[in-house]
């Protein structure tokens, strides 16, 4: 594999997790079959809508913004892991940036990365290979059943890792003020958890 499907790169500000606020370089590759209902890139979903572009040309890609002051590469979607990510790691690994992941988890791991973003959904989740590596657990909040199996993700992360859990993050979903409320109530009373915006899509940026 030399080619992945791509639906856009672009630089911009990390909008959310714990890295937000930091200048970033996205790749985010096509094709996604987790279905998320609420889900704000359905255009990423059929890969073929979307064109191969050579891992050298993203290479490229990427160290112009390294040149520009990018702190790290993003490799989003979509959902990044239906793709093996091996190639792809070694090729932007030797550039120098660290390299984040955001995922589902719903596909084993590829690729070698500095922080893995888990974000696991409730209709598919995570595979339990994602739930002892990652770096951050991000759920989605949009009705109390979720508060719920946000505990259970954080639970079955700290019986997968022997040693440093991830840091546990609610996000409210896009303009849903019920996982708001929910989201802002859940934090302030369970301090292990805190709360992740999407300040990107307030600043109308990318
Ligand atoms: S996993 Fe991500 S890209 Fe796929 S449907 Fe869910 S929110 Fe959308």
């Amino acid at each position: 594999m030399n080619s992945l499907p791509v639906v856009e790169t672009f630089r911009s500000i990390q909008g959310e997790g714990i890295h937000s606020g930091r200048s970033a370089f996205f790749i985010r590759l096509a094709g996604c079959n987790v279905a998320c209902s609420w889900c704000d890139t359905k255009h990423s979903w059929p890969q073929s809508a979307h064109p191969q572009r050579s891992l050298a040309e993203l290479s490229a890609e990427t160290a112009a913004a390294a040149a520009d002051g990018a702190a790290f590469v993003v490799i989003t979607g979509g959902e990044p892991l239906h793709h093996n990510l091996d190639e792809l790691c070694e090729i932007l690994a030797v550039l120098g940036l660290p390299l984040h992941l955001e995922t589902s988890g719903v596909d084993p791991l590829s690729g070698k990365f500095d922080w893995i973003s888990l974000s696991p959904k409730r209709h598919k989740p995570p595979c339990n290979e994602l739930l002892s590596c990652c770096d951050e657990l991000k759920l989605v909040v949009h009705e109390a059943a979720d508060l719920e199996f946000a505990e259970s993700m954080a639970a079955a992360n700290i019986a997968a890792v022997n040693q440093k859990s991830a840091a546990l993050l609610l996000q409210p979903g896009a303009d849903c003020p019920a996982g708001r409320d929910l989201a802002i109530n859940y934090v302030l009373k369970h301090p292990n958890w805190r709360l992740s915006l999407q300040t990107h899509k307030w600043l109308g940026v990318q």
